[in-house]
């Protein structure tokens, strides 16, 4: 059995990619972890983890008439399988969103964790299909007042489909009263558990800069460590 999440927030920028391959490294410790980019409109996680360099990517399985298998658009990378997505406007356009219920379903064989890394706007069907697809969803949220409505309208979706919320990731937590407060404040307006607090990090932007995931590029930091936390508060039952 597998179990599905979608890293979702309602906004871009908040973290999710960041926090999608933080996770997924975290659980791969202890469980065969599979993580797409499922955000095939502005997909970025390939960039995350050091994979701009490869020909066959998600957009490839998106298209009905090709032959190809989700192995061909699969990488060993960091104890995890990653499944990038391309950055091609016209793979993009080739690409038939619905398809991502049945490569989900191929992936889902040979995983005990699948990490959907999603799209920022939840504005049509095809860019909410990661949350129906999840069984949890984990919300990333900054700290900040509109982050936090948009946070509330994600988890209102997931629970629209079907889909229960994990927890909410607070990232980019500054060490200040304000951000803090408003972190605190927020944990009553979502039904999950808060999983961890990520403090603002230069690691965590120079880890992107190096290619890698933060667990590849800093273990030893704070928001290592946060996201480890959260990967056990998650409580995976695959
Ligand atoms: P999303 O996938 O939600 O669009 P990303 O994970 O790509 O967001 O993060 C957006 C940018 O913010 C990246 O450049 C990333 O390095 C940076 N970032 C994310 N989390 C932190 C953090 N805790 N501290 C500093 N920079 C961060
Ligand atoms: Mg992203």
């Amino acid at each position: 059995m597998v179990e599905a999440f979608a890293v979702a927030s309602g906004k871009g920028g908040t973290g999710k990619t960041t926090s999608t391959l933080a996770l997924g490294m975290a659980l791969a410790e202890t469980y065969d972890v599979t993580v797409v980019d499922a955000d095939t409109g502005m997909a970025n996680l390939l960039f995350h983890a050091g994979l701009d360099d490869v020909d066959v990517t998600l957009h490839d399985l998106l298209v009905e008439e090709t032959a190809t298998g989700v192995e061909e658009a699969t990488y060993e990378r960091f104890g995890m399988r990653v499944v990038p997505c391309g950055t091609s406007l016209a793979a993009f356009e080739r690409a038939e969103p619905a398809l991502l219920r049945e490569v989900v379903a191929d992936l889902a064989a040979d995983a005990d964790v699948l990490l959907l890394d999603s799209p920022a706007a939840l504005d049509s069907k095809s860019a909410i299909l990661p949350i129906v697809l999840a069984d949890r969803v984990v919300v990333v949220l900054q700290p900040t007042i509109p982050a936090l409505s948009d946070g509330i309208k994600a988890q209102e979706y997931a629970r629209t489909y079907g889909a229960e919320t994990a927890g909410v990731i607070f990232n980019r937590v500054r060490d200040d009263e304000e951000t803090e407060t408003i972190a605190r404040q927020a944990e009553r307006y979502f039904g999950g558990e808060t999983l961890a607090m990520v403090p603002e990090s230069d690691l965590v932007r120079a880890a992107r800069r190096a290619g890698e995931p933060l667990l590849a590029h800093a273990p030893d930091s704070a928001a290592a460590a946060a996201y480890r936390e959260a990967a056990r508060r998650l409580d995976v039952r695959p």
